[in-house]
């Protein structure tokens, strides 16, 4: 299976007035972890569903050689978490092992050896203990880590994540954080949207500066300057507290 995400000229209109992205094109042919970055209303999330074909949009992508709405089953993607609904009744478990669905097939029965990878999984991201505990019994920063986990269990190569970090503790930002170096090691290919400027040159090897068009896109080092803040975000632009 060939590893690459290639959007071409990809736009998105919610309406006829504005565009939520324009024209973005990109190629990412090796393992890496990706930061998206760029103001409220860039886009950023738009971009992710437009590359899973999860909107109407203008504009090809190919996954693993493969349009978008095949090639997604390669892809394990985790929702900007206000989307996601936590009260649903279902335990800790029950949530991770959704992953297999790819393997397993919707209401079919899981499998002992799909049960014990979700149970691997749960090990990793450090929520053994938890794992018959209703998801709506959960701290943010816990049920991000299950969400990881059903990724983990689904095997995929390419892993896209929307602001997981958001209103989470710092203990499960590092585990998750630790985990996803740990996968690109393995070959994946990473895509995080994320909003902490602060945190980018630790956490990320490339990045995607953006509002509705790519503004730069390259290793962290070249790419995170102040010059690209600004072209993104405008004038005043804040990193780590201090004024660039
Ligand atoms: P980001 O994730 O960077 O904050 P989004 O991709 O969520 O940005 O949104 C990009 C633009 O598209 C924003 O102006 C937003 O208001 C608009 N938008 C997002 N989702 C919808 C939707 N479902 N219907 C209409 N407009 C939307
Ligand atoms: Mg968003």
């Amino acid at each position: 299976m060939k590893k690459l995400i290639q959007v071409t000229n990809l736009s998105v209109a919610y309406d006829a007035q504005s565009t939520a992205i324009e024209n973005v094109s990109l190629t990412i042919a090796e393992p890496m972890i990706m930061g998206i970055i760029g103001p409220n209303g860039a886009g950023k999330s738009t971009l992710l569903k437009a590359t899973l074909s999860l909107l109407p949009s203008k504009g090809t992508v190919a996954i693993a050689g493969e349009e978008a709405k095949k090639g997604r089953k390669h892809v394990a993607y985790v929702e900007q978490k206000s989307q996601i609904d936590a009260t649903f009744p279902i335990t800790v478990r029950e949530c991770a092992s959704l992953g297999t669905y790819n393997e397993v097939g919707l209401f079919r029965k899981v499998k002992k050896k799909h049960w014990q990878q979700v149970d691997e999984a749960l090990v990793k991201v450090g929520l053994a203990e938890f794992a018959k505990r209703q998801i709506s019994e959960l701290s943010g920063g816990q049920f991000q880590r299950v969400l990881i986990a059903r990724c983990l269990v689904q095997h995929a190569e390419y892993i896209f994540l929307d602001e997981p970090f958001v209103g989470i503790d710092s203990v499960s930002e590092k585990i998750i954080m630790d985990l996803l170096h740990e996968l690109k090691q393995q070959g994946k290919i990473i895509l995080i949207v994320h909003h902490d400027l602060s945190k980018v040159p630790d956490y990320f090897d490339h990045v995607l500066l953006m509002n509705k068009k790519i503004v730069a896109f390259g290793p962290t080092a070249e790419t995170f300057t102040t010059a690209n803040l600004r072209r993104a975000y405008g004038e005043m632009v804040m990193i780590g507290g201090e004024d660039v």
